[in-house]
């Protein structure tokens, strides 16, 4: 992928089922200018939870319109997380980037590296669970999957936490106000890298002489 035109940032928020990603990235939200960061909307093959909103949580579509966006390459990535299918739209995500619009992805690692893999620019980041515990007491609460599913889900934890040495940085969802502060550092400080400010500082500095 050509990503020189691409001025806005990818920010990959990925982590073990549980681990709170979503409540953070919410709470992100909340108070972010849409103008300069949007949440990107997935596709997939899973049914609607009660509450979720199609177009909003999620574009829930069937198994073959999922596969005919597959065919026309039209995901960024796309991975199969337990009995579902899951992808990341490509066109949004450009043309927000070109626009110089931070986009942040909430996906699942196996997700995270295949990004990685076509856009290393982006920047990853991995949400913990403050503990196992913690983890179970979480997936359980939220009442809407069954024991062989949170079983198989917890099974899987330890596997994937094995895959944090590909992200940038990791934070520790132990309380979702700090995690999100912490979340929100570093987007500020990705905001501050020399690379990106030099040119246009030193240029002002010598207009100014
Ligand atoms: P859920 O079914 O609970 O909404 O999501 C299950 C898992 O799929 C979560 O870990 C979530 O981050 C992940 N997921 C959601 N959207 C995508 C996507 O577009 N791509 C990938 N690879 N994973 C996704």
């Amino acid at each position: 992928m050509d990503t020189r035109q691409l001025t806005g940032k990818l920010f990959v928020i990925s982590g073990p089922s549980g681990a709170g990603k979503g409540t953070i990235i919410k709470r992100l939200m909340t108070d972010s200018d849409p103008d300069r960061i949007v949440l990107s909307t997935s596709m997939t093959t899973r049914a609607p939870r009660e509450g979720e909103v199609d177009g909003v949580s999620y574009y829930f579509v069937s198994m073959e319109e999922f596969q005919a966006l597959v065919e026309e390459g039209g995901f960024l990535e796309h991975a199969q997380v337990y009995q579902n299918c899951y992808g990341t739209p490509k066109a949004p995500v450009i043309e927000n980037l070109a626009r110089g619009i931070d986009v942040i992805l909430e996906i699942d690692i196996q997700g995270a590296l295949a990004v990685k893999e076509s856009y290393p620019e982006g920047i990853f980041i991995f949400i913990l669970p403050p503990s196992m515990t913690e983890l179970r007491k979480r997936i359980t609460g939220r009442g809407t999957e069954s024991p062989e599913i949170i079983d198989m889900r917890l099974s899987k934890v330890m596997q994937e936490v094995a895959y944090i040495e590909e992200y940038d940085y990791c934070v520790v969802n132990g309380e979702v106000e700090e995690a999100a502060s912490r979340v929100r550092s570093i987007m500020t400080a990705e905001h501050s890298r020399v690379t990106e400010n030099v040119h246009e500082i030193i240029d002002r500095y010598k207009e100014e002489i």
